[in-house]
């Protein structure tokens, strides 16, 4: 279990989401209230359509929150300004269904880019940095490497260290496996476990994979845009 379940890190209040959709609107969230604890490992599990991705981009501040709010760590994301939502982003990792590297720079330096805008980070460090976090997935032996010439599990690999590099208190997980077998599925959840474990990182991760059901510490379970149940 995580050592700290009781403190809440992330607080979802009434959370609403709406999409144009050709001349009017759809509302794809209907309100959604959920909490996340320190260190915890929740899983989010709905059908495709149902509203994970809209509800972990509004957390990430990846989307504009129109209804509702998010709190990530005490810092209310509803009317958050440019600077503020800067500071919030940086708390945050991202692990995407795809990888989302970048083909033309080696793993290392996909691996360095969420600190390319991190004045307080010089080459050096910054690379020292990203060599750490390789360590930590096990695969600093491919630092230089292009991300082609890489299989899909040792991409999420570096995904999964690109998400750590600025030691974030939370990490988004978006579908992780899903363009995986069902063996590299399962050696990349356990390394999401194992790190959100040793680092005490807060992971959500949203899925439609019921394989991976077994490293949560809890499972919600979303329906339409509804917590079920
Ligand atoms: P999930 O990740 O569970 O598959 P999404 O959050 O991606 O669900 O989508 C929820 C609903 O919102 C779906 O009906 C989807 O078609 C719609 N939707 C998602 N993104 C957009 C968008 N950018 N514009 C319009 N509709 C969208
Ligand atoms: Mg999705």
């Amino acid at each position: 279990m995580p050592q700290n379940p009781q403190k809440t890190v992330i607080s979802i209040k009434n959370l609403r989401h709406k999409y144009k959709e050709g001349d009017g609107e759809k509302e794809v969230l209907h309100g959604i209230n959920l909490d996340f604890y320190s260190g915890e490992i929740a899983i989010i599990m709905g059908p495709s359509g149902s509203g994970k991705s809209t509800l972990l981009k509004l957390i990430g501040a990846q989307l504009t929150i129109q209804q509702g709010d998010v709190i990530i760590d005490g810092s209310h994301l509803q009317g958050a300004g440019q600077s503020a939502l800067r500071e919030i982003r940086r708390k945050i990792g991202f692990i995407f269904q795809s990888h989302h590297l970048l083909n033309s720079i080696t793993v290392l330096q996909n691996v360095q880019l969420p600190l390319a805008f991190d004045k307080s980070q010089d080459g050096e460090s910054s690379r020292r940095l990203a060599l750490e976090a390789l360590k930590i997935v096990g695969i600093e032996a491919h630092a230089e490497k292009k991300p082609a010439h890489l299989s899909g599990g040792q991409k999420q690999r570096v995904a999964i260290a690109r998400a750590l590099i600025r030691k974030p208190a939370i990490v988004l997980a978006d579908e992780p496996t899903a363009s995986l077998d069902e063996k590299t599925g399962r050696e990349v959840v356990d390394l999401i476990k194992k790190m959100s474990r040793s680092l005490g990182v807060t992971v959500v991760l949203v899925t439609h994979d019921n394989r991976i059901l077994d490293i949560a510490d809890r499972i919600i379970k979303i329906n339409d845009g509804n917590l079920a149940g």
